[in-house]
């Protein structure tokens, strides 16, 4: 493909003219020029269509957990597009591929999720869970039971329902949202919330606050929890250990189903195969999709414990729901071969006790910048918050320029982290090694620095 300055300048023209882009102000990006461009990567870097070389240490949209350019995943693409290159799930049939991977994913999956029902994304797990769940109570008996709760910050997608199902508020604002029956709770997230509590003692209260949400709306009307193990659209929010322990109880005891979105924690990114190992929990329902093919193609998995998919089949009666590209052949031959990768190169094993220990060595060394209230990590996926004033953790105002300003200095430096609000984001592919963490951390000082200065 032809790259260089003719090119950009036509491709940038173009785009402006006829792209619309997901999460983008259209108005702004037209203003600066048009996008970048990538062309191409290898390993865990990004090319550009002007020829910069860039360290990639947000793994794309946190899912090219094997790092680019595996001629293997493209390989297991060709063969099973020359065997079969599509058909569909619906209607009492099904392919080799989406068998197998069904078996591998509720082998690899926390005890008792042993049922699989495919989509193409995130957004549309989260859909087809909120109509499952719905669906399962009303086989139980309990129709009524139709409410979900979920936290502020939260990100499960963004169709009508995984859109009310997440916590963004800017979302919200937009097209009607939330829909009825989608209420929100505070998240665990102590250097907003936590006010004058130890990390700990805020856990506890921010489960509470799911225990009083359920009580307020009553318990047989409560259908299900939905959280994000470590909350990483958010900001990457990581609860403290006194957190999830409690919210498991609290569901057990008014018989409110758990569903744990594993879209970004899943597949290595916290040394384990999902965060739920981490933090002992034994999902009923839990989505998962991005590091399931490392985003070479879309493919999402929910995966569904015995408990509601007993209820599904002892019942019977059809479940109207399902997709065109539900367990897609070459979308799941990829998720396998990706899943070899992941086992045969000791991913989790590399992430646990390897890049994930370093990766929170060096955010640490970061604590003492002037404009660095917490750093916080857990395996491969890490934020260090920026704030104005640390010892009170008071934010810049408006929150959210420092975040723009330093992820901009961080890209013009040649490397990508993002930013959510004034949280500086890390979640690199988990091929990273100790030096590609070095560059990253050593980029985001400078970048600091270069804040620190234009805020003033
Ligand atoms: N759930 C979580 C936790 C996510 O982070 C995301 C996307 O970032 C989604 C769901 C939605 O996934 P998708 O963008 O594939 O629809």
């Amino acid at each position: 493909m032809q790259t260089g300055s003719n090119s950009t300048a036509r491709w940038k023209a173009s785009d402006t003219r006829h792209h619309l882009h997901p999460f983008t102000d259209y108005k702004a990006l037209a203003e600066e020029g048009g996008s970048r461009i990538i062309t191409h990567a290898e390993g865990v870097h990004l090319t550009d269509s002007e020829g910069h070389r860039i360290l990639d240490a947000m793994a794309g949209l946190w899912c090219v957990n094997v790092g680019y350019g595996r001629r293997e995943l493209a390989q297991a693409a060709f063969d099973q597009m020359q065997e079969l290159p599509y058909y569909n799930t619906f209607f009492k049939t099904a392919t080799p591929p989406s068998i197998e991977l069904a078996e591998r994913l509720t082998a690899l999956a926390p005890e008792g999720l042993n049922h699989v029902f495919f989509g193409s994304s995130g957004s549309e797990a989260n859909d087809t869970i909120v109509r499952m769940v719905r669906h399962y109570w009303a086989l139980e008996g309990k129709p009524e039971k139709q409410v979900f709760i979920s936290r502020e910050h939260a990100y499960h997608g963004s169709t009508m329902a995984s859109a009310s199902l997440g916590g963004q508020a800017a979302m919200h604002g937009q097209g009607g949202l939330p829909l009825p029956g989608f209420e929100h709770v505070m998240p665990p997230y102590w250097f907003d919330y936590g006010d004058t509590l130890s990390p700990e003692a805020f856990g506890e209260a921010a489960a509470r606050a799911v225990e009083d949400k359920i009580l307020a709306i009553g318990p047989e009307k409560v259908a299900a929890f939905i959280g994000e193990p470590i909350q990483g659209a958010g900001g990457v929010i990581i609860p403290p250990e006194s957190y999830w322990p409690e919210v498991a109880r609290i569901c057990r005891q008014y018989d409110v189903l758990l569903i744990v979105d594993e879209v970004i924690t899943g597949f290595g990114r916290t040394g384990h195969w999902f965060a739920s190992e981490h933090y002992g929990l034994k999902p009923d329902i839990m989505p998962l999709a991005k590091g399931i093919t490392s985003g070479y193609l879309p493919l999402s998995a929910v995966m569904v414990g015995d408990r509601v998919a007993d209820t599904l089949v002892r019942e019977g009666g059809e479940f109207f729901h399902g997709f065109t590209y539900s367990g897609h052949p070459v979308c799941c031959a990829v998720a396998l071969a990706n899943l070899d990768i992941i086992k045969r190169e000791g991913l989790i094993e590399k992430v646990q006790n390897e890049t994930g220990p370093y990766l929170a060595e060096r955010l640490r060394d970061l604590s003492d910048h002037s404009i660095v209230g917490e750093v916080r990590s857990l395996g491969l996926v890490g934020a260090v918050e920026l704030c104005a004033d640390k010892a009170n953790r008071t934010h810049f105002d408006p929150v959210g320029k420092a975040g723009v300003i330093c992820r901009d200095h961080c890209i013009g430096s040649g490397v990508v982290l993002r930013a959510v609000r004034d949280a500086m984001v890390i979640s690199p592919p988990l091929i990273f090694e100790k030096a590609h963490i070095d560059e990253a951390v050593e980029t985001l000082r400078r970048s600091l620095d270069l804040t620190a200065q234009d805020m003033g």
